[in-house]
């Protein structure tokens, strides 16, 4: 059964002969404007904005800024090249090409060749560090990036791979927290020292 869709009429009020001589209103308006203007000069009364770069907000732990690809100990990437990141990515935004790992094992047979993102592409939803079944994509802090070409926006291994020790501070949205009191902290060695140099 279809039912007809409610129908809202505004009639706006009709206006008083002040207002239709509009100079009552532009100096209400425009004393709204001074008062917010003299609070700010004086107490900043109605500041909401930050000012950066001078002053950083706080961001949430689970900040999704510009993705880090996990490093082994002997400095090669975790990424098995399972692709999986690459299908559950929204925006299209991650190519990767596979090739054989100089491993016997079985369990690492396959390594990235080629493993870019790019990052105007990205819309940040971490789907990518989900989807990733040997934690070797996680996302950190840095969202604070330029590019002055097309091409420098697309990351490859060289900018993406893990570089330094990870620290806790420099990790944003990642699979795995933590527990309080847990002597497993994380799954990825966390040592002191930067993350990305
Ligand atoms: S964060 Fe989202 S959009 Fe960006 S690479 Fe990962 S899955 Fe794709
Ligand atoms: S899902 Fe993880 S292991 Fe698979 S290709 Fe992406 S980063 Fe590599």
């Amino acid at each position: 059964m279809s039912s007809t869709p409610e129908v809202i009429v505004c009639d706006p009020k009709p206006m008083g002969l002040l207002q239709r001589l509009y100079v009552i209103e532009v100096l209400k308006g425009l004393g709204v404007t001074l008062r917010h203007f003299l609070g700010n000069v004086f107490r900043r009364t109605y500041t909401v904005t930050v000012e950066w770069p001078e002053v950083k907000r706080e961001y949430s732990e689970r900040l999704r800024g510009r993705h880090i690809l996990v490093a082994r100990e002997d400095g090669s990437p975790r990424c098995v090249a399972c692709y999986m990141c690459e299908e559950a990515c929204p925006a299209d935004c991650i190519y990767i090409e596979a090739e054989e790992r100089d491993s016997d094992s079985v369990e690492f047979e396959k390594r990235p060749k080629v493993f870019e993102i790019d990052l105007l592409r990205c819309v940040y939803c971490g789907f990518c560090v989900d989807a990733c079944p040997k934690e070797a994509i996680i996302m950190s802090r840095v969202h604070e990036m330029t590019f002055t070409t097309r091409d420098e926006s697309v990351a490859g291994l060289d900018v993406l791979l893990q570089k330094k020790p990870l620290r806790k501070e420099d990790m944003g949205y990642r699979p795995y927290y933590g527990k309080p009191h847990s002597h497993i902290e994380l799954p990825i060695p966390v040592k002191p020292g930067g993350l990305l140099g």
